[in-house]
């Protein structure tokens, strides 16, 4: 049952007005002990705990998101995500402050282009909250400011000088912590490049702020289609009446959205919360997208769940549930190979003429091929339109650029090279 801010000493002033208003919201966000435990119950260990967590990072939770934490639950599912933990000061052996490799992919500052015809450009730090499970910690709420215009517009003119650039995905940080005004910039700008087709948003404000959700910013992203807003809601606790408005609201001004959601211990790792979670969404307009594996991001190993827990989930979704309800489980593969889909094994086994399949229910069956499975070229020319771009990855030995893929750490093919190279290879 949510409380009411009244109730709480520390907020018993505060008008409704204020309440309402997300610049309200993020100059009173929750930094300190003494604040918090006007919130919550801390034990001593607790506090002590956070204390330590509090010398090297930074806590900030939205006074709206610290009502809906149970006072006296320490497993509290909201409150896990925003309360700090001396866990995230234990560094493993496999973590790393950049896991995903974004800023050796990033070509001008703020902007990271790894996959062929999108980008990501981040236009600020902040965030309304400091997600205790943020992959992207080694930035989120480092200065707490907006990347400076000149950098955005660097950004922009690198965006424009790369014609492949399709697709944009604006975050941070949180991209909607950022003025109206800055972000209908930003957005015109884009908006105006020949070749970017569609902007996309990521925000975590419909969760822990959705008050930031106001007619106005509804304008804003009414004036700049077509715009899509990623969202990220891990567990149904987090799908208020306040969250459902925002998201409604979003909706309404014709946004699509989609919600990414990253598997946590403790918090969301059960097939049944994450089908409550994703059958929630889809009440509200909002598409589940994504399930990631939790990053190999610097002190959040307590956070990680096994591969298999995904799997396990993404099992009793498929079939059990609507299909558009079901995300892609993901792991967004360290070292910046980017997002790698991972399923259950659905294809049992197969023959030039059939092949084994089974289902939800473990059911088999059998699926027959047609007799002539050549491809038919429609001779449509559709192709030519995506020639003026380098193939990768296995798209070359599709389109026979090239007949084999070889890892460029592979020593017998360098031995051979370096005697006589006469097939031709890729690395
Ligand atoms: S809102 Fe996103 S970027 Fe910001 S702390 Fe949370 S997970 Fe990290």
């Amino acid at each position: 049952m949510t409380r009411n801010y009244q109730e709480i000493l520390l907020w018993s002033e505060i008008t409704e007005d204020q309440w309402n208003d997300w610049h309200w919201q993020i100059a009173n966000k929750i930094t300190s002990v003494d604040e918090l435990e006007k919130v919550i119950k801390l034990t001593d260990k607790e506090r002590s705990s956070i204390n330590m967590c509090l010398k090297s990072l930074r806590m900030g939770i939205t006074p709206y998101y610290a009502l809906l934490m149970e006072k006296n639950n320490i497993n509290c599912p909201i409150r896990r995500q925003a309360v700090p933990s001396i866990n995230e000061t234990y560094i493993s052996e496999y973590d790393s402050s950049d896991p995903l490799h974004e800023t050796k992919d990033s070509p001008v500052y703020g902007l990271t282009h790894r996959y062929p015809d999108r980008v990501l450009l981040l236009v600020t730090d902040q965030c309304a909250m400091y997600c205790r499970h943020c992959t992207r910690r080694r930035f989120a709420g480092n200065n707490d400011k907006e990347v400076s215009i000149k950098y955005i517009n660097n950004a922009i003119e690198y965006i424009k000088n790369h014609k492949e650039i399709r697709d944009v995905l604006i975050s941070g940080g949180d991209a909607l912590c950022i003025s109206d005004q800055k972000l209908d910039h930003i957005l015109g700008e884009l908006s105006n490049i020949n070749h970017v087709e569609v902007i996309r948003i990521g925000t975590r404000t419909p969760v822990v702020l959705p008050q930031r959700i106001t007619p106005e910013l509804c304008a804003v992203l009414k004036r700049h289609h077509p715009i899509w807003i990623n969202t990220h809601f891990n567990h149904p606790k987090e799908i208020t009446k306040e969250a459902r408005k925002a998201c409604s609201m979003l909706a309404d001004a014709g946004v699509p959205l989609g919600n990414q959601s990253v598997l946590l211990k403790g918090i969301n790792d059960c097939p049944y919360i994450m089908k409550k979670l994703v059958q929630e969404l889809v009440k509200n307009r909002v598409r589940p997208y994504y399930l990631y594996q939790c990053d190999l991001s610097e002190g959040i190993e307590h956070f990680r769940t096994s591969v298999s827990a995904g799997i396990e989930i993404i099992e009793m979704l498929q079939g059990h549930t609507s299909g558009f309800a079901v995300p892609t489980f993901v792991v967004d593969a360290p070292g910046g190979g980017g997002k790698i889909p991972i399923n259950p094994q659905y294809l049992i086994s197969q023959s030039p003429d059939k092949v084994l399949l089974r289902n939800f229910e473990g059911v088999i069956c059998t699926y027959n091929e047609p007799q002539d499975i050549s491809h038919q070229c429609q001779k449509c020319g559709l192709c030519n339109t995506y020639r003026n771009y380098s193939y990768r990855g296995l798209e070359k030995l599709f389109n026979e650029e090239t007949r084999c893929l070889i890892p460029n750490c592979n020593v017998r093919i360098k031995t051979r090279r370096s005697i006589n190279d006469s097939i031709k290879v890729n690395i």
